[in-house]
């Protein structure tokens, strides 16, 4: 049985993203049961950021060594996976998995894998990292951090984009966290997505996101990260 074209171009129109959330196809080179979890938690994201149009085609790859793995991505190696481009560069397989969390890993990475996709720029990595952590779960185990303002925002992406260590990243993670994720969780997933695109064809990558919100419920004054 198939179904009616008019429930599908209503699905399509005004349906919930969960029924029309695009589902990656992985050119792999990992293992079945390993591209299933990352094909799945990809689609669980897609379904959170909004719809897209035409198939989304991406690599999965694991690094032979971690220093293959910071060669490949460019990040730190105390990194469990990273995209680039249209790729997923995973960690080998005992280091990957003594990493925990991997189902809410494999969430945040294609947060970033999804925005590529969606033909959004890498934006400001404070911005980028807060909506993955924010977006894969990560969040509700991250403890508070400080209320950044525009130039606090502007240098924790500067640290974000090349961390030196485990601790200033996750300082500097809960500090973005708690200043931005806020803000996203606020927003429809459509206004969210407009709102991602002017940060990422403004300078800096924020946008929209430099300036506190007008409307704050809080007391505490936003404050930069150094005093
Ligand atoms: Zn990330």
């Amino acid at each position: 049985m198939s179904s009616p074209a008019w429930l599908l171009s209503w699905l399509l129109v005004a349906g919930p993203f969960d029924a029309i959330a695009p589902r990656p196809v992985f050119d792999t080179k990992v293992e079945p049961a390993e591209t299933l979890r990352w094909t799945e938690a990809c689609q669980r994201m897609a379904a959170k950021l909004g719809p897209s149009r035409g198939p989304w085609q991406a690599n999965l790859r694991r690094a032979q060594s971690i220093e293959a793995f910071v060669r490949h991505t460019g990040r730190s190696r105390f990194e469990a996976a990273a995209v680039v481009g249209r790729t997923i560069w995973l960690q080998p397989r005992p280091v990957f998995e003594r990493i925990p969390g991997s189902d809410a890993i494999r969430r945040h990475e294609c947060v970033h894998l999804y925005l590529r996709h969606l033909g959004v720029p890498p934006l400001n990595p404070a911005l980028e990292e807060a909506l993955a952590i924010g977006l894969s779960g990560q969040a509700a185990r991250l403890p508070a951090g400080r209320q950044l303002r525009a130039e606090g925002l502007r240098r924790a992406g500067a640290i974000l984009a090349k961390p030196k260590d485990p601790a200033q990243l996750r300082s500097t993670l809960q500090d973005v966290v708690s200043t931005l994720w806020p803000r996203l969780q606020a927003l429809s997933p459509r206004a969210r997505l407009t709102q991602l695109r002017r940060a990422g064809a403004a300078k800096h990558g924020l946008g929209p996101f430099a300036s506190p919100p007008r409307h704050t419920q809080g007391s505490a004054e936003p404050r930069d990260a150094e005093e």
